[in-house]
Protein backbone atom coordinates (compact mmCIF):
# COMPACT_ATOMS: atom_id res chain seq x y z
CA UNK A 1 0.00 0.00 0.00
CA UNK A 2 1.12 3.43 -0.96
CA UNK A 3 2.23 5.60 2.16
CA UNK A 4 -0.17 8.39 3.20
CA UNK A 5 0.51 12.18 2.17
CA UNK A 6 -0.18 14.74 4.63
CA UNK A 7 -2.42 16.27 2.40
CA UNK A 8 -4.66 13.27 2.86
CA UNK A 9 -3.60 12.11 -0.56
CA UNK A 10 -2.55 8.88 -2.02
CA UNK A 11 0.99 9.57 -3.49
CA UNK A 12 2.14 7.79 -6.38
CA UNK A 13 4.83 5.48 -5.74
CA UNK A 14 6.93 4.10 -8.32
CA UNK A 15 6.24 1.28 -9.71
CA UNK A 16 8.57 -1.83 -8.73
CA UNK A 17 10.55 -3.67 -11.56
CA UNK A 18 7.88 -6.30 -11.43
CA UNK A 19 5.40 -4.52 -11.80
CA UNK A 20 6.48 -2.83 -15.05
CA UNK A 21 7.64 -6.16 -15.82
CA UNK A 22 4.98 -7.96 -16.23
CA UNK A 23 3.19 -5.81 -18.47
CA UNK A 24 5.47 -5.95 -20.86
CA UNK A 25 6.07 -9.45 -20.94
CA UNK A 26 2.65 -10.16 -21.43
CA UNK A 27 2.94 -8.03 -24.55
CA UNK A 28 5.18 -9.45 -26.27
CA UNK A 29 3.38 -12.71 -25.71
CA UNK A 30 0.48 -10.91 -27.32
CA UNK A 31 2.27 -9.76 -29.82
CA UNK A 32 2.51 -11.68 -33.06
CA UNK A 33 5.85 -12.77 -33.59
CA UNK A 34 7.89 -10.96 -36.00
CA UNK A 35 9.18 -13.43 -38.94
CA UNK A 36 12.11 -13.13 -38.75
CA UNK A 37 14.09 -11.29 -42.25
CA UNK A 38 14.42 -14.42 -44.75
CA UNK A 39 17.53 -15.46 -45.31
CA UNK A 40 18.58 -14.06 -49.36
CA UNK A 41 19.94 -17.21 -50.58
CA UNK A 42 22.24 -17.64 -53.07
CA UNK A 43 21.23 -18.78 -56.78
CA UNK A 44 23.63 -20.52 -58.57
CA UNK A 45 24.22 -18.88 -61.81
CA UNK A 46 23.47 -20.99 -65.00
CA UNK A 47 26.44 -21.87 -67.01
CA UNK A 48 25.57 -19.43 -69.66
CA UNK A 49 25.82 -16.87 -66.79
CA UNK A 50 29.42 -18.03 -65.94
CA UNK A 51 30.61 -18.53 -68.89
CA UNK A 52 29.43 -15.05 -70.32
CA UNK A 53 31.41 -13.53 -66.98
CA UNK A 54 34.36 -15.26 -67.93
CA UNK A 55 34.43 -13.67 -71.89
CA UNK A 56 34.21 -10.64 -70.37
CA UNK A 57 36.85 -11.33 -68.33
CA UNK A 58 39.33 -12.49 -70.65
CA UNK A 59 38.79 -9.55 -72.65
CA UNK A 60 39.52 -7.35 -70.45
CA UNK A 61 42.39 -8.69 -69.01
CA UNK A 62 43.91 -10.26 -72.36
CA UNK A 63 42.40 -8.31 -74.87
CA UNK A 64 41.95 -9.73 -78.29
CA UNK A 65 43.20 -13.17 -77.68
CA UNK A 66 40.45 -14.78 -79.50
CA UNK A 67 41.09 -12.68 -82.99
CA UNK A 68 44.62 -13.64 -82.03
CA UNK A 69 44.68 -17.33 -81.85
CA UNK A 70 42.55 -17.46 -85.08
CA UNK A 71 44.60 -15.17 -86.96
CA UNK A 72 48.17 -16.60 -85.95
CA UNK A 73 46.72 -20.13 -87.02
CA UNK A 74 45.25 -18.71 -90.91
CA UNK A 75 48.47 -17.45 -91.28
CA UNK A 76 50.34 -20.59 -90.97
CA UNK A 77 47.34 -23.32 -92.43
CA UNK A 78 44.84 -20.30 -94.34
CA UNK A 79 41.53 -19.68 -92.92
CA UNK A 80 39.31 -22.35 -92.82
CA UNK A 81 35.79 -21.58 -94.84
CA UNK A 82 32.71 -23.56 -94.31
CA UNK A 83 31.20 -25.49 -96.91
CA UNK A 84 29.43 -28.36 -97.35
CA UNK A 85 30.38 -31.89 -96.70
CA UNK A 86 27.75 -35.30 -95.85
CA UNK A 87 24.12 -34.80 -95.38
CA UNK A 88 22.99 -34.65 -92.05
CA UNK A 89 21.90 -38.18 -91.02
CA UNK A 90 25.51 -39.37 -92.51
CA UNK A 91 26.94 -36.80 -90.57
CA UNK A 92 25.19 -37.83 -87.33
CA UNK A 93 26.28 -41.49 -88.17
CA UNK A 94 29.65 -40.69 -88.88
CA UNK A 95 29.92 -38.52 -85.10
CA UNK A 96 28.84 -41.75 -83.77
CA UNK A 97 31.57 -43.80 -85.04
CA UNK A 98 34.30 -41.54 -84.45
CA UNK A 99 33.26 -41.69 -80.61
CA UNK A 100 36.45 -42.90 -79.08
CA UNK A 101 38.01 -44.41 -82.29
CA UNK A 102 40.55 -42.93 -84.96
CA UNK A 103 38.64 -40.28 -87.52
CA UNK A 104 40.59 -43.09 -89.90
CA UNK A 105 38.73 -46.04 -88.61
CA UNK A 106 35.32 -44.26 -88.52
CA UNK A 107 35.47 -43.65 -92.22
CA UNK A 108 36.83 -47.27 -92.59
CA UNK A 109 33.15 -48.12 -91.02
CA UNK A 110 31.40 -45.86 -92.41
CA UNK A 111 32.34 -47.11 -96.20
CA UNK A 112 31.21 -50.62 -94.87
CA UNK A 113 27.52 -49.62 -94.06
CA UNK A 114 27.45 -47.73 -97.65
CA UNK A 115 28.22 -51.11 -99.14
CA UNK A 116 26.80 -53.70 -96.92
CA UNK A 117 23.31 -51.06 -97.56
CA UNK A 118 23.75 -48.96 -100.22
CA UNK A 119 20.29 -46.74 -100.64
CA UNK A 120 21.22 -46.66 -105.14
CA UNK A 121 22.96 -48.80 -107.12
CA UNK A 122 26.66 -47.15 -107.28
CA UNK A 123 26.93 -45.20 -110.79
CA UNK A 124 29.30 -46.67 -113.53
CA UNK A 125 31.20 -43.95 -113.22
CA UNK A 126 31.28 -42.32 -109.56
CA UNK A 127 34.62 -41.54 -108.59
CA UNK A 128 35.53 -43.23 -105.32
CA UNK A 129 38.60 -40.20 -104.66
CA UNK A 130 37.94 -39.37 -101.44
CA UNK A 131 36.80 -36.25 -100.48
CA UNK A 132 39.85 -34.82 -97.59
CA UNK A 133 37.25 -32.70 -94.74
CA UNK A 134 39.00 -29.51 -93.15
CA UNK A 135 39.89 -30.35 -89.87
CA UNK A 136 39.15 -34.30 -90.16
CA UNK A 137 41.98 -36.79 -88.75
CA UNK A 138 41.32 -39.17 -91.98
CA UNK A 139 41.96 -39.27 -95.86
CA UNK A 140 38.32 -38.49 -96.13
CA UNK A 141 35.11 -40.22 -97.75
CA UNK A 142 34.10 -40.24 -101.67
CA UNK A 143 30.69 -38.40 -102.64
CA UNK A 144 28.68 -41.50 -102.72
CA UNK A 145 24.75 -41.73 -101.68
CA UNK A 146 24.07 -42.38 -98.08
CA UNK A 147 23.36 -45.71 -96.82
CA UNK A 148 19.72 -47.11 -96.71
CA UNK A 149 18.90 -46.19 -93.37
CA UNK A 150 15.88 -47.86 -93.15
CA UNK A 151 18.09 -51.30 -94.14
CA UNK A 152 20.41 -50.33 -91.31
CA UNK A 153 18.04 -49.65 -88.44
CA UNK A 154 16.29 -53.00 -88.76
CA UNK A 155 19.84 -54.79 -89.42
CA UNK A 156 20.16 -57.57 -86.61
CA UNK A 157 22.75 -56.33 -84.30
CA UNK A 158 25.29 -59.04 -84.78
CA UNK A 159 25.07 -58.07 -88.07
CA UNK A 160 25.39 -54.79 -88.19
CA UNK A 161 28.33 -54.77 -85.39
CA UNK A 162 30.28 -56.86 -87.73
CA UNK A 163 30.24 -54.20 -90.79
CA UNK A 164 30.98 -51.59 -88.60
CA UNK A 165 33.64 -53.24 -86.72
CA UNK A 166 36.73 -51.61 -88.29
CA UNK A 167 35.30 -48.32 -86.34
CA UNK A 168 36.26 -49.90 -83.27
CA UNK A 169 33.72 -50.45 -79.92
CA UNK A 170 31.23 -51.65 -82.21
CA UNK A 171 29.16 -53.55 -79.42
CA UNK A 172 28.46 -50.08 -78.44
CA UNK A 173 28.03 -48.24 -81.36
CA UNK A 174 25.72 -50.82 -83.29
CA UNK A 175 22.67 -49.76 -80.84
CA UNK A 176 23.62 -46.38 -80.77
CA UNK A 177 23.09 -45.90 -84.37
CA UNK A 178 20.30 -47.79 -84.28
CA UNK A 179 18.61 -45.70 -81.47
CA UNK A 180 19.41 -42.26 -83.24
CA UNK A 181 18.03 -43.63 -86.44
CA UNK A 182 15.36 -44.67 -84.60
CA UNK A 183 14.84 -41.13 -83.37
CA UNK A 184 15.78 -39.65 -86.27
CA UNK A 185 12.23 -41.15 -88.10
CA UNK A 186 10.38 -40.10 -84.82
CA UNK A 187 10.90 -37.13 -85.39
CA UNK A 188 8.82 -37.12 -88.79
CA UNK A 189 10.51 -36.31 -91.95
CA UNK A 190 11.82 -39.87 -92.63
CA UNK A 191 15.31 -40.58 -92.05
CA UNK A 192 16.16 -36.58 -92.81
CA UNK A 193 16.98 -33.94 -90.20
CA UNK A 194 16.47 -31.52 -93.03
CA UNK A 195 13.43 -29.80 -90.43
CA UNK A 196 16.29 -28.56 -88.07
CA UNK A 197 17.85 -26.00 -90.67
CA UNK A 198 17.41 -22.94 -89.87
CA UNK A 199 15.82 -23.79 -86.05
CA UNK A 200 17.41 -21.34 -83.40
CA UNK A 201 20.93 -23.31 -82.63
CA UNK A 202 20.68 -24.02 -79.31
CA UNK A 203 17.12 -25.43 -79.83
CA UNK A 204 18.16 -28.02 -82.61
CA UNK A 205 21.15 -28.72 -80.69
CA UNK A 206 18.60 -29.86 -77.70
CA UNK A 207 16.72 -31.62 -80.38
CA UNK A 208 19.76 -33.57 -81.30
CA UNK A 209 20.97 -34.04 -77.72
CA UNK A 210 18.19 -35.50 -76.35
CA UNK A 211 18.70 -38.71 -78.67
CA UNK A 212 20.10 -41.26 -76.17
CA UNK A 213 24.14 -41.39 -76.74
CA UNK A 214 23.94 -38.01 -78.19
CA UNK A 215 26.21 -34.90 -76.70
CA UNK A 216 26.54 -31.67 -77.39
CA UNK A 217 29.63 -32.13 -79.09
CA UNK A 218 28.16 -34.89 -81.47
CA UNK A 219 24.85 -32.32 -81.77
CA UNK A 220 27.06 -29.32 -82.60
CA UNK A 221 29.05 -30.92 -85.15
CA UNK A 222 26.04 -32.11 -87.17
CA UNK A 223 24.51 -29.15 -87.27
CA UNK A 224 27.91 -27.01 -87.44
CA UNK A 225 29.16 -29.20 -90.70
CA UNK A 226 25.68 -29.91 -92.41
CA UNK A 227 24.04 -26.68 -92.14
CA UNK A 228 26.35 -23.89 -91.04
CA UNK A 229 24.55 -23.54 -87.89
CA UNK A 230 26.63 -21.25 -85.84
CA UNK A 231 27.67 -23.76 -82.74
CA UNK A 232 31.53 -24.63 -81.61
CA UNK A 233 32.00 -28.76 -81.44
CA UNK A 234 34.64 -29.09 -78.58
CA UNK A 235 36.48 -32.46 -78.56
CA UNK A 236 39.46 -33.36 -77.20
CA UNK A 237 41.85 -31.62 -79.59
CA UNK A 238 39.24 -28.18 -79.37
CA UNK A 239 39.75 -28.46 -75.15
CA UNK A 240 43.55 -29.17 -74.71
CA UNK A 241 44.56 -26.44 -77.23
CA UNK A 242 41.84 -23.70 -75.73
CA UNK A 243 42.46 -24.87 -72.34
CA UNK A 244 46.41 -24.57 -72.70
CA UNK A 245 46.43 -21.26 -74.51
CA UNK A 246 44.07 -19.82 -71.22
CA UNK A 247 41.16 -19.40 -73.78
CA UNK A 248 38.86 -21.21 -71.19
CA UNK A 249 39.17 -21.77 -67.18
CA UNK A 250 42.05 -24.70 -66.50
CA UNK A 251 39.38 -26.71 -64.98
CA UNK A 252 36.52 -25.99 -67.50
CA UNK A 253 35.11 -29.82 -69.06
CA UNK A 254 34.90 -30.20 -72.59
CA UNK A 255 31.08 -29.99 -71.68
CA UNK A 256 31.53 -26.70 -69.87
CA UNK A 257 34.06 -25.53 -72.61
CA UNK A 258 30.96 -25.31 -75.54
CA UNK A 259 29.01 -22.61 -73.50
CA UNK A 260 32.71 -20.57 -73.07
CA UNK A 261 32.92 -20.99 -77.31
CA UNK A 262 29.35 -19.85 -77.19
CA UNK A 263 29.82 -16.42 -75.06
CA UNK A 264 33.18 -15.88 -76.56
CA UNK A 265 32.86 -16.50 -80.25
CA UNK A 266 31.10 -14.19 -82.56
CA UNK A 267 28.36 -16.93 -85.02
CA UNK A 268 31.13 -16.51 -88.12
CA UNK A 269 33.97 -17.48 -86.43
CA UNK A 270 32.80 -20.77 -84.80
CA UNK A 271 33.46 -22.65 -88.09
CA UNK A 272 37.07 -21.43 -88.78
CA UNK A 273 37.84 -21.80 -84.58
CA UNK A 274 36.84 -25.32 -84.41
CA UNK A 275 38.56 -26.46 -87.37
CA UNK A 276 41.96 -24.18 -87.21
CA UNK A 277 41.75 -25.32 -83.24
CA UNK A 278 41.40 -28.74 -84.03
CA UNK A 279 44.02 -28.69 -86.85
CA UNK A 280 46.33 -27.60 -84.51
CA UNK A 281 45.87 -29.83 -81.67
CA UNK A 282 46.33 -33.09 -84.29
CA UNK A 283 49.58 -30.74 -86.19
CA UNK A 284 51.20 -28.95 -83.26
CA UNK A 285 49.88 -28.94 -79.87
CA UNK A 286 49.71 -32.51 -79.42
CA UNK A 287 48.48 -34.55 -76.28
CA UNK A 288 52.35 -35.30 -75.39
CA UNK A 289 54.94 -32.79 -75.95
CA UNK A 290 53.88 -30.10 -77.27
CA UNK A 291 55.73 -28.57 -80.56
CA UNK A 292 55.68 -25.02 -78.77
CA UNK A 293 59.08 -24.57 -80.62
CA UNK A 294 57.31 -24.56 -83.88
CA UNK A 295 54.01 -22.92 -82.79
CA UNK A 296 52.49 -19.21 -83.64
CA UNK A 297 50.52 -18.96 -80.65
CA UNK A 298 53.37 -19.66 -78.42
CA UNK A 299 53.79 -15.97 -77.37
CA UNK A 300 50.39 -16.18 -76.08
CA UNK A 301 50.21 -19.11 -74.41
CA UNK A 302 50.08 -19.89 -70.83
CA UNK A 303 51.13 -23.54 -71.08
CA UNK A 304 53.94 -22.11 -72.59
CA UNK A 305 54.57 -19.31 -70.44
CA UNK A 306 52.66 -18.57 -67.55
CA UNK A 307 51.92 -14.93 -67.21
CA UNK A 308 51.25 -14.41 -70.83
CA UNK A 309 48.87 -11.75 -72.19
S1 LIG B 1 52.55 -22.95 -77.27
FE1 LIG B 1 52.62 -25.16 -77.05
S2 LIG B 1 50.98 -25.64 -75.62
FE2 LIG B 1 50.63 -23.57 -76.38
S3 LIG B 1 49.24 -23.82 -78.10
FE3 LIG B 1 51.29 -23.82 -78.87
S4 LIG B 1 51.89 -25.96 -78.99
FE4 LIG B 1 50.11 -25.81 -77.66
Amino acid sequence: MSPARPDGARSKAAPTKAATARPKAAAAKAAPKRAAPAKRRRTKPSPEVVARRWATQLERKRPGLVQFVLDRLAETSGRPVWQPRLDPTSELILTILTANSADVNAEVAFGALRDRYPSAPRSEGASLEPRYFPGWGGVGLPELPPPDWPAVESAPIPELTDVIRPGGLANQKAPRIQAALAAVRAGGDGYSLEFLRGKPPLEARDWLAAIPGIGKKTASVVLLFSFGTPLMPVDRHVHRVSSRIGLIPPDADADQAHDYFLAMLRPEQMYEAHVSLISHGRRTCHAQRPDCEHCPVAMRCRYFKRDAQ
